[in-house]
């Protein structure tokens, strides 16, 4: 690979790792990420982890085939395992998983000290973004930067967060949108959001007609499409 053969996902990722920073990139199939950053000397070191034996060994071939075996160190282990204090890791990247699969990675990291607190962290979840945005609330992160973006059909989110000495305390409503992304309210931040209302309101109509009592979810369902309809018509 070269460092321009990343996916835009990887691409728009990789952009918003500091310069110069020492990197962890999490669930490191092939180490795309960690290749193409050293590639374009953005970044002189990085630890790529991963848990399955199988992308574990193909990121280990491509950092050799690319000769970067002094730069970037390749380890089977599970989440934040992978880092060891001496490697003085100052960025944590971890994409391409559900945000429920991120949120427990960065909290067994945290539980065993491999994730000191003072590391940015550039998030890519495909799916679950509220769960991971309640942890890091919850961990004293700043969110500080936020990007969505769409590739093969597919809408990402990607999620920038840091503790930094004044915490905010995000609003649920903040946590489910992103902070930054209802700000900017891109076209495809749109497009995401009413693709996730005509859900809902398919889920609505399969409701209303369903054995039970389905009241307490139909009033969620409908707090939820009155919230993304508010959104939407930027009533926020
Ligand atoms: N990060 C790459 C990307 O965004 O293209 C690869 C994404 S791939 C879908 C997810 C990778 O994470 C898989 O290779 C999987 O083995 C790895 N993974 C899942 N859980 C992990 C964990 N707890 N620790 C390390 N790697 C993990």
């Amino acid at each position: 690979m070269n460092e321009n053969q990343l996916s835009e996902r990887l691409k728009r990722v990789g952009e918003l790792v500091p310069e110069r920073s020492r990197v962890a990139d999490i669930g490191s199939d092939h180490a795309y990420l960690p290749v193409a950053l050293v590639l374009q000397n953005k970044i002189e070191f990085a630890v790529a982890g991963e848990v399955v034996n199988g992308p574990f060994e193909a990121a280990k071939k491509q950092v050799r085939k690319n000769g970067l075996t002094e730069q970037i160190v390749v380890r089977l282990a599970n989440g934040l395992d992978a880092v060891e204090a001496s490697d003085n890791v100052n960025a944590v990247t971890i994409c391409g998983m559900g945000g429920v699969l991120i949120r427990d990675i960065l909290d067994a990291g945290w539980r065993n000290q491999r994730l000191q607190g003072n590391e940015r962290l550039v998030l890519q979840p495909n799916i679950g973004e509220k769960p991971l945005r309640d942890w890091l609330t919850e961990h004293g992160y700043t969110i500080l930067e936020e990007d969505i973006l769409e590739e093969n059909n597919k809408i990402y989110e990607i999620i920038v967060a840091a503790r930094e000495k004044m915490r905010v305390a995000y609003s649920e409503k903040e946590r489910l949108f992103g902070p930054i992304l209802l700000k900017k309210q891109s076209p495809i931040f749109q497009k995401k959001w009413q693709g996730e209302l005509k859900q809902r309101e398919t889920i609505l109509a399969q409701l209303a007609k369903a054995a039970g009592d389905q009241q307490a979810r139909i009033q969620q369902i409908e707090k939820e499409i009155t919230e993304i309809q508010e959104v939407l018509s930027n009533e926020s």
